[in-house]
């Protein structure tokens, strides 16, 4: 499958759409290396540039040991040549801050978003997404996501997560709309499409990479590699009349 690929199997345009948010609307990887970059560089202000480690591996190392955390940047930054507690306590105290830093929405969302409702007026929107109730609330917020839905389902604040069916039925019951007029957008196989397809949803992939799909998941009934294709792909669907 490729961009804009259609299969036999996606149907009539859907009365709901459903996005998952890191990684399909908004670009967690990169803030997160960016935010993990601006830690290192408070850790390392007093070491001279010559002695630098490189921050690129540095980084992957530390999203390796804990994709979330810090507790870790002692040993990390030791090993790296930073011997400066001090440095150190400030680096983890400012990435503690600023969990959101750098996040953006990518830049087709807002378009899409458009898009999807000069197709159909009457289309209506929600995001599922896996983690803490506090912190995922918070993003949408900052990202300006709010107006722009129905409404956000978090695992973090309903007590089930993707794969589970479950939350993909709850956005559904909120909507008040059958699965089956419904089509979800997700980026990871065995959360978002395995789960979507669970819970009898059509899945879209949002495959931004290019890569392969794993053989053993069921497949998604389109792919895409933009939101702007996503955007395209249902404006191509026949009306449900
Ligand atoms: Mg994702």
């Amino acid at each position: 499958m490729g961009d804009d690929n259609i299969d036999c199997d996606l149907g009539t345009r859907p009365g709901v759409l459903l996005f998952d948010l890191d990684e399909t609307l908004c670009d967690y990887a990169a803030a997160r290396r960016r935010r993990l970059e601006s830690a290192f560089r408070i850790a390392l202000r007093d070491v001279p540039a010559p002695q630098w480690p490189d921050l690129a591996p540095l980084i992957d190392r530390s999203i390796a040991i804990a994709p979330h955390g810090d507790a870790h940047f002692p040993d990390l930054l030791r090993a790296a040549g930073c011997d400066d507690p001090a440095a150190i306590d400030e680096a983890r105290t400012w990435f503690r801050r600023h969990r959101l830093h750098s996040l953006a929405l990518f830049p087709d969302a807002k378009p899409m978003f458009a898009a999807l409702r000069a197709t159909d007026r009457g289309a209506r929107f929600g995001i599922i997404t896996n983690g803490p109730a506090d912190i995922q609330r918070e993003k949408v917020a900052m990202l300006g996501l709010l107006p722009l839905v129905e409404t956000v389902v978090i695992s973090g604040e309903v007590g089930v997560a993707k794969p589970a069916p479950g939350i993909f039925m709850l956005a559904l019951d909120r909507l008040c709309a059958p699965a089956a007029d419904a089509i979800y957008l997700g980026d990871a196989p065995a959360i978002d499409i395995a789960g979507a397809h669970a819970a009898g949803i059509r899945a879209v992939w949002m495959n931004r990479t290019g890569v392969a799909w794993p053989r053993t998941l069921p497949r998604p009934v389109a792919e895409v590699t933009s939101l702007a294709a996503f955007a395209r792909l249902i404006a191509a669907l026949p009306d449900r009349t």
